[in-house]
C-alpha cells in the first residue's frame, strides 16, 4: 500500500476507461479497479449505433476494446478487485479491495449501474439456467427457442429485436399497455413478426426442473394468472430481464451527497466531497449513456488534474 495515486478511479466502464484515458494521457499516476471485467453494461450489447463514430454493426465489446487500450496506451495501469469500503475525507483517500488496499490523492467514482431483477421466486436459481440479464452473452443459447423479455423501454426492445436473430419467437411482456421505448424502436418491433406482446403483464414466478421451463404471468388490471410452459419439445425457454438499472452507490451511502440513489456532482464532476469526483450512470444526470459517460469521465480527469495543481500551489 505504500505508492499513494494521482487518481484512482473505481470502475472500468465507459466513464472510467474514459477517465483513465484522459488521467494518463496528462501523465497522472493513475489506477483503474475494476471488479469483473472491463466495459460495464455496454458489454452486454450487440450493438451501440448511437455512440459518435462507432463503426457500423459496432458492438459493445469491440468499441470497450479500443477504449481499454487506448486507456492502457497512456498509462493508466488496471487491476482486478472489487472495491468493499472507502475512505474519501482528508488530503489521501484510502480504498479498501476484497485482495489489497489502494491510497490516491483523488478518486473518480465512476463504478456505474445493475440490472434491476424482477423479484419474484425462482429468479436468482434459474440465472444462468434460463434467466438473463444479457442479450449479448447469452441469446445465442436460444437458437430456435421460444424467449421472452421483460420491459417495455429501449434497452428491453432493442434486445427484444436483437434475440430474433436466435429465437424463433420472442414475446415481450410488459406492465403496462404501450413501450416506453422511443418511436423508431418500437416501429422496428412491431414490424418484426417474431415479436409478440404481452401488455398490463408481471412476471410472478419461474421455476423448472434442472432448467426453466415454467413462468407464471399476472395481469396486472384482472389479477389473473397464466401458467406459461416450454413446448414440449424445447423443454426449456428464455427469460431476458431488462427494467432497469440500480445505481452502485451502497459503499457511498453517509458519505457523499445522493439524490434518488444517485450520486449528486456539480457540472465538473465535483462530489460533496473534495478530491472526490463521480462520473458516468452512478452520477444524478439526465441521460444514462456510453456518450454521456465517457464526457463524465474525461471531465472528471480533467478536474482531478486542476484540483491536484490547486492542492500543490497550495502547499507551496
Ligand atoms: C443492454 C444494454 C444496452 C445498452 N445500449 C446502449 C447503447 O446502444 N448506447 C448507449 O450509449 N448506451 C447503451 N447502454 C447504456 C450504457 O451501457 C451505460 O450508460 C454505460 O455503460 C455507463 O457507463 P459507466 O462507466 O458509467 O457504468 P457501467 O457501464 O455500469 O460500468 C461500471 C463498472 O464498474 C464496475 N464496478 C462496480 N462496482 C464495483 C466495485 N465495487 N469495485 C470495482 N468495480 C466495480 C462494474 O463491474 C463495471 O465494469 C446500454 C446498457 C445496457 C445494459
Amino acid at each position: 500500500m505504500s505508492k499513494i495515486y494521482d487518481v484512482i478511479i473505481i470502475g472500468a466502464g465507459p466513464a472510467g476507461l474514459s477517465a483513465g484515458l484522459y488521467a494518463g494521457r496528462s501523465h497522472l499516476s493513475t489506477l483503474i479497479i475494476e471488479k469483473a471485467r472491463e466495459g460495464g453494461q455496454i458489454v452486454n450489447t450487440a450493438e451501440i449505433a448511437n455512440y459518435p463514430g462507432s463503426l457500423d454493426e459496432e458492438s459493445g465489446p469491440s468499441l470497450i476494446e479500443r477504449m481499454k487500450n487506448q486507456a492502457k496506451h497512456f498509462g493508466a495501469e488496471t487491476v482486478y478487485d472489487t472495491v468493499s469500503e472507502v475512505e474519501l475525507q482528508g488530503d489521501v483517500k484510502t480504498i479498501k479491495c476484497l485482495t489489497n488496499t489502494y491510497q490516491a490523492k483523488t478518486v473518480i467514482l465512476a463504478n456505474g449501474a445493475y440490472p434491476t431483477p424482477i423479484g419474484c421466486p425462482g429468479e436468482r436459481e434459474f440465472t444462468g439456467r434460463g434467466v438473463s440479464y444479457c442479450a449479448t452473452c447469452d441469446g445465442a443459447f436460444f437458437e430456435d427457442f421460444e424467449v421472452y423479455v421483460v420491459g417495455g423501454g429501449d434497452s428491453a426492445v432493442e434486445e427484444a429485436l436483437f434475440l430474433t436473430k436466435f429465437a424463433r419467437k420472442v414475446t415481450v411482456i410488459h406492465r403496462r399497455d404501450e413501450l416506453r421505448a422511443c418511436k423508431s424502436i418500437q416501429e422496428k418491433a412491431f414490424a418484426n413478426p417474431k415479436i409478440a406482446f404481452l401488455w398490463d403483464s408481471v412476471v410472478k414466478e419461474l421455476s423448472g426442473e434442472e432448467l426453466l421451463d415454467t413462468m407464471v404471468v399476472e395481469n396486472v388490471k384482472t389479477g389473473e394468472r397464466t401458467v406459461v410452459k416450454a413446448d414440449p419439445e424445447d423443454g426449456m425457454f428464455g427469460v431476458f430481464v431488462f427494467i432497469g438499472f440500480r445505481p452502485q452507490t451502497a459503499l457511498y451511502e453517509g458519505k457523499v451527497k445522493m439524490q434518488d440513489n444517485y450520486i449528486v456532482t456539480d457540472e465538473n464532476m465535483n462530489t460533496s466531497i473534495p478530491g472526490v469526483f463521480a462520473a458516468g450512470d452512478i452520477r444524478f444526470k439526465s441521460l444514462r449513456q456510453v456518450v454521456t459517460a465517457a464526457a463524465d469521465g474525461a471531465i472528471a480527469a480533467t478536474q482531478v488534474e486542476k484540483y491536484l495543481e490547486a492542492q500543490s500551489c497550495s502547499v507551496i
